[in-house]
């Protein structure tokens, strides 16, 4: 008892854990609870896409400033993460392709593409058949695409180690398997935390337990959910042609991995903790993979999971301050917590730092959900 970090960090996910590298490197004394081992909430389960163009959504280009930013960052991120962990995350920087196949869905798919140009992206829209010569495994029917050639990729698993080993060599404290059972709080202000055995006194405690966040501050009714998505992974072998790109169809996703798992996901589903691997689920990504990629039926499965999106109100993140002395958000990054990563702990550097943030993360304070906020 008795130990003092300038700050505390509730979470080794993604989320908690790029803040700690980023802040021990800046100099401060940092502690990482995780109440598992790292990596083991929705970074496990995530497939690892840096897809800010794919991804963007008619309704959604609030977002899209910042996940055009952390896009920016991962490239030198990933590098500075390898060198100093020594460990590969797997980067990929193929591109992401979005298929449609039949009328329909080529005329979505088109609409889409419409949206990327007025936003500025650079994508790019291909014909069935230059898609098939790109990648020669699709479905003959696949009748349009767009190519998304900044949208890369990481193996999330991968980047949780190297996250965890880089913050080790910088001088981090990391407990693995020691839940954080209160936070501590003195005349109105949060001093430290406490686990089963010991309490910590800290300068700032940063709040990055992704789903599980609202369970420490019951006062301030954080509006983070989980948000279940089933994933699953296939061996590839020969059987099939080789996938470069990550493949995106209006069900699922499809990832090729370094070390030869193809990633299928993923539901989107209300369920809160239920951490199950549903029949119609899997039936449901099996399906949609086939629909579009028909060899994969000779190939293995390798892996079947759940994880828990840490979903907010509006499907954004949360940084900052949440109106009690001491301590820091960092949660709610939904289906975009890998990608969100190296933007999300440069927020709360500045935050801790220089007492206030810059660049698009000001807009995405707990306070935008007030009261007569037009978020709720
Ligand atoms: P988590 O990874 O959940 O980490 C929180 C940690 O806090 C956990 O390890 C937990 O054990 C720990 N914890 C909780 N309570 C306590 C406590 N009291 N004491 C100590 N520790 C505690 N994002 C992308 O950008 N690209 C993708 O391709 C992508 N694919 C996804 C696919 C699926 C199926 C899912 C579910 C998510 C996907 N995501 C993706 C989203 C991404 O996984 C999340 O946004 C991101 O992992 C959130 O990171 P985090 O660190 O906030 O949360």
């Amino acid at each position: 008892a008795g130990t003092r970090f300038d700050v505390a960090i509730v979470g080794g996910g993604i989320i908690g854990l790029s803040i700690g590298w980023k802040l021990r490197k800046r100099g401060l004394s940092v502690a990482v609870f995780e109440r598992d081992v790292v990596g083991s909430g929705a970074t496990r389960a995530a497939t690892g896409m840096l897809a800010a163009t794919a991804e963007v959504e008619a309704g959604e280009d609030d977002l899209l400033p910042l996940t055009l930013a952390s896009q920016e960052l991962w490239p030198a991120f990933a590098r500075e993460l390898e060198d100093v962990s020594g460990l590969s995350v797997d980067y990929k920087a193929e591109g992401t392709m979005v298929v449609a196949l039949g009328r329909e869905e080529v005329d979505r798919l088109r609409f889409r593409h419409d949206l990327q140009k007025r936003l500025g992206l650079n994508t790019e829209w291909l014909s069935g058949s230059s898609a098939r010569e790109r990648e020669p495994g699709l479905r003959p029917n696949v009748s349009g695409a767009i190519l998304c050639e900044q949208d890369h990729q990481v193996d999330a698993r991968k980047v949780a180690a190297a996250l965890a080993e880089a913050f080790k060599r910088a001088g981090g404290v990391l407990f693995e398997n020691t839940p954080v059972v209160s936070l501590e709080r003195s005349g109105g202000r949060i001093t430290g935390l406490s686990t089963a055995t010991e309490t910590y006194s800290a300068g700032t405690v940063v709040l990055a337990a992704g789903a599980w966040s609202p369970e420490l501050v019951p006062e301030i009714s954080l509006p983070v959910r989980p948000l279940r998505g089933q994933s699953l992974a296939l061996r590839m072998d020969p059987r099939m042609p080789a996938l470069t790109h990550v493949i995106w169809t209006e069900q699922i996703h499809m990832a090729p991995k370094g070390d030869n798992r193809l990633i299928i996901g993923a539901t989107v589903e209300e369920r809160g903790f239920d951490k199950v691997n549903t029949a119609g689920g899997v039936f449901a990504l099996l399906e949609a993979a086939r629909r579009v990629l028909p060899s994969m039926e000779e190939l293995a499965i390798d892996e079947i999971w759940a994880g828990f999106r840490p979903t907010s109100l509006d499907d954004a993140p949360i940084f900052g301050e949440a109106g009690i002395d001491g301590l820091v958000l960092a949660t709610g990054h939904h289906r975009n917590g890998i990608l969100l990563a190296p933007v999300s702990a440069r927020a709360i550097e500045h935050l801790i730092l220089d007492g206030r943030m810059d660049g698009p993360e000001t807009g995405f304070t707990f306070q935008r959900f007030g009261k007569n906020s037009s978020r709720l």
